[in-house]
């Protein structure tokens, strides 16, 4: 969508305006993705920042009017919070709205909200896979979503006209677009997203306990590998948090899968069993290539990052 072009929605509504939330403001702004912009955040301070920042066209700090006559209102707090604010928006939600998130879980998220969901409004969750370390309304840029997938979770009997709508909205954004129950959802986002942020968090733990009690120089000589760990391992704590507490059923099983792969290692590692190791690194080098071919990365050294 160009700037000038028909909006998708009259008002939309966003309920926390971090990372996610300020993104998508400035993209909807930016392209006249809806003709009105009202912003809802917990933290008064949040709020004026969202406010100098020219985020939206009303700000308040009550979710309820902040949804009020809105077409669309899209939950971007942390998962946690979902079935409290589903709660506190539900009586002032207009028959014909489309109520949707942002979550990084699916299946928990539309048990906590779908209950309060009244009659006559629609619910759409999706989860954008894009994102950065970063979180808070400055963290935000409205480019963020371009090229990237949106995952479109609609629960069983879904309005298929309101499904359509959230899939026009999100290409407007720039996204590319699947669509999949929740469940599927949380089981591919388990090993492509949760466990990797878990064995960052791990493994940085780690060396920091090791740097702690051994006086040893682990942060000094980090090398490429640890350094990438970190930039993962700094993401945002509440967000990850409840990403863990609310996908726990795939999390685990992944996790399982993943410690009887990991023991394999370790037994050909003390076994000498070098083809065992060499097979699989050649196998996980395949696995990059793919994923720089259909264009989820590019192939520049250090992942693109600058060198200091
Ligand atoms: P963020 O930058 O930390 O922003 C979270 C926002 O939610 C803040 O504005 C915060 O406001 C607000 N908030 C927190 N608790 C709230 C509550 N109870 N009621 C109303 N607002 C509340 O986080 P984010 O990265 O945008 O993540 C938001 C959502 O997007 C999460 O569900 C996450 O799973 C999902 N997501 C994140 C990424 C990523 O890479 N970061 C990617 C895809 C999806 P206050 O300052 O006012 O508390």
């Amino acid at each position: 969508m160009t700037a000038g072009t028909t909006p998708i929605f009259g008002k939309i509504a966003f309920i926390g305006i971090g990372l996610i939330g300020g993104s998508i403001a400035r993209v909807v702004r930016r392209d006249g993705i809806a003709g009105e912009i009202a912003i809802s955040t917990r933290r008064v301070e949040t709020l004026n920042r969202a406010r100098e920042l020219g985020l939206g066209d009303t700000y308040s700090l009550d979710p309820a009017e902040a949804v009020r006559d809105a077409d669309c209102v899209i939950l971007c707090a942390p998962v946690g919070s979902s079935g409290a604010i589903a709660e506190a928006i539900a009586p002032a939600l207009k028959q014909g709205a489309i109520v949707s998130d942002v979550g990084s879980v699916k299946g928990d998220v539309v048990r906590q909200m779908q209950p309060h969901i009244p009659a006559g409004v629609h619910f759409i969750p999706a989860h954008p896979v894009a994102g950065t370390e970063q979180s808070g309304p400055d963290a935000g840029f409205p480019d963020l979503f371009k090229g990237r997938w949106c995952i479109i979770t609609p629960p069983e009997g879904a309005d298929e006209a309101a499904t359509a709508r959230m899939v026009a909205f999100w290409q407007a954004c720039g996204s590319k677009i699947e669509v999949m129950t929740p469940e599927h959802h949380d089981m591919v986002l388990a090993i492509t997203s949760h466990i990797p942020h878990l064995i960052a968090y791990n493994i940085v733990g780690t060396a920091a306990h090791l740097e702690e009690v051994t006086a040893s120089e682990v942060i000094k000589f980090s090398a490429g590998g640890f350094r990438d760990f970190t930039r993962i391992a700094a993401s945002d704590p509440t967000m990850w948090r409840d990403v863990f507490l609310h996908n726990k059923e795939a999390v685990i099983e992944m996790l399982g899968r993943f410690i009887e792969d990991l023991f394999a290692l370790q037994r050909a590692i003390r076994f000498g069993e070098g083809d065992e190791l060499f097979d699989l690194f050649t196998r996980t080098r395949a696995i990059r290539r793919s994923i720089i071919d259909v264009g989820q990365d590019t192939d520049a050294p250090d992942f693109g990052r600058q060198k200091a």
